[in-house]
């Protein structure tokens, strides 16, 4: 759509005051609504947001070391016409993702947007393009007045009665999704109380992950109108399952027309750049880690033994691994599941594309599957399989993905700088908190 498509699109579905949003290094969404009479400047122009915002942390503090203080001015935010979508929840009002560009209008090195077309570009050159599928899992809670949260119903996983205590929620949530035009494949309680997941249709990556920002707003506005808190936080309680963000991957032609990932030589392997790509990917994997789970939070989700990844390997039917291949015929792809839901989802699929790509260009072999639950083998046998661990860490993820040539590089200096002087400066602060378990082993022990 191009941009007086995109005027013309408002003016049709009646839209009087447009969110104009951008993505922080947290993945969290800045907006300012624009009215009516200022679409044209808006949408054509964009509109000016403070660089120094991009240099605050998830606690909204800003790093005694940043590089963008007060005086760094502004960039702007330049609508990008096809993620236009309604926000039904908000009457007469719709939203559009930006691109990040420098006052005189060119593009900005340290736009996430950005960086993810330059990465769907460069598999382009490649011969290649990509589908993702991105599939979210939440909790949905209710304030015990307390300070506490607890779950929203007791349903066991999986099942229906899990979907009918919810059921007014689930038909909101799908329906608002499609009239954004997002195309819900499936939603179902998981396996923690009041745990769900939602999975988009597989789409191209930019809007693969324009729905999922779509996704994730419906869920937590449908939830809080139905009186819950939605939080997609990676581990909420200790003893509690984590939240996921698993991203299925696929390979195409440049065209989009032929699936390219599953081998046409038998029914459940992957052909040879599926098996390269999937290659990058593990070979990458530390770096990753780093883009898919920033916070210090993550790393109480990513353990061994639990059905969240803490160590490096494939399988086939195993979801005890950081990659599963699953399916047979034309459903096999590549489904990564050590990311969470506080990723910077356009820095983190730039990344995937990025260690994807380079895996075909050396033709990385993934070696092969694991086929065992890594929480009951072994640590010899997890050794004689040359298995290794993900980083047990933020810091070290962050130090990890700062020296990858490749998924550094993917991101760009600019974004990077950014992205880790937030994300260390969210561990600095952390490392000062006082832990409840602390003062539960240590207040009256010695
Ligand atoms: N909840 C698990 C995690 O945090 C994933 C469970 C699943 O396989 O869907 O990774
Ligand atoms: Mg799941």
């Amino acid at each position: 759509m191009g941009t007086e498509e995109l005027l013309e699109r408002l003016e049709r579905d009646g839209v009087e005051h447009l969110w104009v949003t951008y993505h922080d290094y947290s993945g969290v969404a800045g907006a300012k609504s624009v009215p009516k009479e200022r679409f044209r400047s808006a949408v054509e122009d964009g509109i000016v947001f403070a660089r120094a915002n991009l240099n605050f942390d998830a606690t909204d503090h800003q790093p005694p070391d940043a590089h963008l203080l007060a005086d760094s001015g502004d960039f702007l935010a330049v609508p990008d016409p096809d993620s236009y979508a309604l926000l039904p929840h908000y009457p007469r009002t719709a939203r559009v993702h930006t691109w990040m560009r420098l006052e005189d209008g060119s593009p900005w090195e340290a736009c996430p947007r950005t960086r993810l077309l330059t990465a769907i570009e460069d598999l382009r050159d490649a011969g290649f393009s990509a589908r993702a599928a991105l599939e979210p899992e939440f909790y949905l809670l209710v304030p015990d007045g307390s300070g506490g949260y607890g779950p929203a119903n007791r349903a066991r996983m999986y099942t229906q009665t899990g979907l009918a205590l919810v059921d007014g929620l689930v038909r909101e949530i799908v329906e608002t999704l499609g009239e954004m035009g997002v195309a819900v494949s499936q939603f179902d309680k998981e396996y923690g109380v009041g745990q769900y997941e939602i999975t988009a249709r597989h789409a191209p990556p930019m809007k693969a992950v324009d729905d999922y920002l779509s996704l994730r707003q419906v869920v937590r506005d449908a939830a809080r109108e139905a009186g819950y808190v939605a939080t997609f936080m990676p581990k909420v309680y200790a003893e509690w399952p984590g939240n996921s963000l698993h991203v299925h991957l696929s390979l195409w032609d440049p065209s989009g027309g032929r699936d390219l990932t599953p081998s046409e030589a038998d029914d459940t392997s992957l052909s040879d750049v599926g098996r390269w790509f999937m290659g990058g990917l593990l070979e990458h994997a530390a770096a990753l880690t780093g883009l898919g789970s920033p916070t210090p939070n993550g790393y109480k989700r990513l353990q061994p033994g639990s059905w969240a990844p803490g160590n490096v390997y494939w399988g086939r039917g195993n979801r005890s691994g950081m990659i599963r291949v699953p399916g047979t015929g034309r459903r096999r792809h590549i489904e990564h599941r050590s990311g969470d839901n506080t990723c910077q989802p356009f820095l983190f699929l730039t990344g995937l594309l990025a260690a994807g790509l380079d895996g075909i260009r050396n033709e990385t072999d993934p070696g092969p599957p694991f086929e065992k639950d890594i929480g009951h083998v072994t640590p010899e046998e997890i050794r004689e399989a040359g298995i290794t661990d993900l980083p047990r860490s933020l810091p070290e993820a962050l130090d990890a993905l700062e020296g990858d040539r490749v998924v550094a590089g993917a991101v760009g200096e600019e974004a990077l700088k950014h992205f880790l002087l937030i994300k260390r400066h969210e561990q600095a602060q952390y490392d000062l908190h006082v832990h409840p378990w602390e003062r539960d082993a240590y207040l009256e022990s010695n």
